[in-house]
């Protein structure tokens, strides 16, 4: 498969950061979902009884009791945050090698130090090639303990595995026999968001199914939420049939309309209308016309009531252990804190379905990808979608480019000349030609 010319970091290097995160500000305020404090004011933090986990779930197998708020721990940077989170009762912890390059792992060891290491239960991650080795899989492993100052993680997570096939790579399970012998690693864990790129990529329920079925795995980590929830269903359902503990990501759509609508609006902004663009973003204006028509017309101006919605139905499925919730800031886990223990309402469901039918068709789906074969130019919609996601809604500027930057093959720069068949073979009627076409000036800052 081809692999464009240009270095990761070159594509990245001298852009202006305040010049991107400016964008991505911008769309949050548009929210209403910017931080009121600012994030190293951990004076401000009021704990207070109500402020607390109220709820803690069977992890499978694993015989832990989970916080129904776990913590996924991208972009964790601030310290002063991770206690507070762990002050407030959260036991689970999400975290990757990858995340800030082991920055959020580093924070971790540093707030360990004086805690009670067997209250939290860590998920670490691990992507892994087909080729890796034993060792090199033991020497990350060991890696990730060094920068957690810990002598354990409770689970050692395989990564986005693309297919079932490599869910028995031998390393991994060999390495992980021989840390579990040292008392470095409990438990199996695998972690998927849908196809990968590469040449047999297989649906996360198809993986995630298998890897339940595997056995050996313990712990999963996948996508659920009230737009992807099909797929999800099942995967927690087989779940709790076989005593593997259900952890969950992606679990808020909500910001993906209101991302996409200032992406828009910016590229016309700035006049990036070219032909191309005069013929494919007239059906998304429209589209964005009607959601907004809609908004005012159920009155679902509210975001933070939509977003409560849509964290009420994760939790609100019992055989959910953890929703792993990306936590920002202060106001994120108040926000958090409030929810924990909540059930679906009759009153959230109705303010959900009326946000799917207004602005469900502007939702890229996480872990879909069935579009993908229409595509002649093998273009990865999905996870292109995904990198725009963790820029705009999620504020991972950087990565979320360097990610984009080292893509291999096809980038989304042609969409836009392009008859759209991927649009055309959407199940959910995305008008995904349009969309694909500003994630890339996005993650391009072209
Ligand atoms: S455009 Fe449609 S089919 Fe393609 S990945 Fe997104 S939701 Fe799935
Ligand atoms: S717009 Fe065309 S090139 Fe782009 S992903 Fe869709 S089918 Fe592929």
């Amino acid at each position: 498969m081809k692999r464009e010319g240009i270095a990761s970091e070159e594509r990245v290097k001298g852009v202006s950061r305040r010049g991107f995160i400016g964008g991505a500000l911008t769309a949050l305020a548009g929210a209403g979902l910017t931080a009121a404090r600012p994030l190293s004011g951990a004076d401000a933090w009021q704990a207070s009884p109500e402020l607390k986990i109220k709820e803690y779930r069977k992890l499978g197998r694993t015989g832990f009791r989970s916080s129904d708020v776990g913590f996924g721990s991208g972009e964790l940077a601030e310290p002063a945050l991770l206690e507070a989170i762990l002050d407030a009762g959260v036991n689970y912890i999400d975290t990757a090698e990858s995340y800030l390059r082991g920055g959020s792992e580093r924070v971790i060891g540093e707030v360990l130090q004086h805690r009670d290491r067997k209250q939290i239960f860590i998920s670490t991650k691990q992507g892994m090639r087909a080729n890796v080795t034993k060792d090199q899989i033991i020497q990350r492993a060991n890696k990730s303990l060094e920068r957690m100052k810990t002598d354990y993680v409770d689970c050692l997570m395989m990564h986005m595995p693309s297919n079932r096939e490599a869910l028995k790579n031998p390393a991994y399970h060999e390495a992980f026999q021989e840390l579990k012998a040292q008392g470095k690693v409990r438990y199996r864990g695998l972690s998927n968001h849908g196809p990968q790129w590469n040449d047999v990529p297989e649906t996360m329920e198809q993986v995630t199914l298998a890897a339940v079925e595997d056995g050996r795995f313990d712990v999963m980590l996948f996508v659920y939420n009230f737009l992807k929830h099909d797929q999800g269903e099942r995967i927690l359902r087989a779940c709790r049939e076989k005593g593997v503990g259900a952890t969950l990501m992606k679990t808020n759509p909500v910001l993906n309309y209101f991302e996409m609508k200032e992406n828009f609006d910016h590229a016309q902004e700035a006049g990036r209308n070219t032909a191309s663009m005069e013929r494919i973003l007239p059906r998304l204006k429209e589209r964005y016309d009607a959601a907004q028509d809609f908004i005012r017309e159920n009155d679902l101006r509210n975001l933070n009531q939509i977003r409560e919605a849509a964290v009420r139905f994760v939790l609100g499925n019992p055989d959910v252990s953890s929703a792993c919730l990306t936590i920002k800031n202060f106001d994120d886990l108040e926000f958090y804190l409030r929810l924990s223990g909540a059930k679906l309402t009759a009153a959230a469901q109705k303010i959900l379905d009326l946000y799917a039918a207004g602005m469900g068709e502007l939702y890229c789906r996480h872990a879909c990808g069935e579009c993908e074969a229409a595509c002649p130019s093998q273009v990865p919609v999905n996870t292109i979608m995904r990198y725009n996601h963790y820029f705009r809604a999620q504020g991972r500027e950087k990565s979320a480019m360097l990610k984009y930057a080292s893509l291999p093959g096809s980038r989304a720069g042609s969409c836009a000349d392009c008859a759209g068949h991927c649009e055309k073979a959407c199940p959910y009627n995305v008008p995904i030609q349009a969309q694909l076409y500003l994630a890339h000036q996005t993650l391009t800052l072209a």
